[in-house]
């Protein structure tokens, strides 16, 4: 590898066979009692190889370097930078990565957000030749704008739920909510990290309750589902959150039962 990086990325095969070497060829096949033994130049690119070359000591350690890292040494965020494909940043990544966010709840959230969650119109396109209608209604085809929240099923959850923040009839259609959320959810207020954290636990819970159902493995009632989500929304404000006491934020932790976070 040279200045210009991987010669053979630059030059191409030609370059070898011009060089009368072979792909695989190791460095010391041009090196030869300690000097640069190159073959006659039989091209311009050849030319330009040895003449770089040639200015490089023979001698020195050998050592290794990274060329994705800045520093040429090995370091995990360069290597990430070099292989995730960076895309434009989405406007309602707040709404999914916030500092009260719960990592699993988040991460389901996330795979809504992309609509990558395997639901029944998935599954269908797949090739899934098994029932595919939503697991709460039998209605329709299951889909992630239906499961979250138009189904009759999950809009009740999410406007219990929403109704504790005093939100009644909260909108009940995908983007809707999420334009919703961009709006009403900005800063960082304690009724805004508290709305967030409710949107992904809802999502996070009745995703859950849904597999349990899909899977018959002991499933929870719409009562059970709404106090799962309180509960863990309390638990994570009760541990991690800590806000100024106001009016707002005094009702806020009344209606939800969380003490002590007010300083
Ligand atoms: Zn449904």
């Amino acid at each position: 590898m040279g200045e210009d990086g991987v010669l053979y990325e630059k030059y191409g095969h030609r370059v070898i066979y011009d060089a009368h070497s072979k792909l695989e060829a190791l460095l010391d096949s041009i090196i030869k009692n300690g000097q640069w033994y190159w073959p006659a130049a039989r091209s311009d690119h050849l030319v330009n190889i040895q003449s770089s070359l040639c200015m490089v000591p023979i001698g020195d350690e050998d050592k290794l370097k990274w060329n994705v890292s800045k520093t040429g040494t090995f370091s995990c965020s360069d290597m990430w930078d070099s292989i995730w494909v960076k895309e434009n940043i989405v406007d309602w990544w707040a709404l999914v990565w916030f500092p009260l966010s719960i990592p699993k709840q988040a991460f389901i959230t996330w795979l809504a957000m992309r609509d990558a969650l395997t639901t029944g119109r998935k599954l269908l396109i797949w090739g899934f030749q098994g029932d595919v209608k939503c697991i709460f209604c039998s209605h329709i085809i299951e889909d992630r704008d239906h499961l979250f929240f138009a189904c009759g099923y999950s809009s009740r959850i999410w406007q219990q739920v929403m109704s504790l923040y005093s939100v009644l009839n909260p909108p009940t259609c995908w983007e809707d909510v999420v334009s919703f959320g961009l709006e009403e959810w900005r800063g960082k207020t304690m009724k805004s990290y508290l709305c967030q954290l409710v949107y992904a636990s809802t999502i996070y819970n009745i995703w859950r309750n849904r597999n349990a159902l899909r899977l018959k493995n002991n499933p929870c009632t719409e009562e059970k589902l709404i106090q799962r989500i309180r509960w863990k929304v309390m638990i994570r404000f009760a541990t991690k959150g800590r806000f100024k006491k106001t009016r707002e934020n005094d009702n806020l932790c009344s209606a939800w039962g969380i003490d002590g976070i007010l300083v």
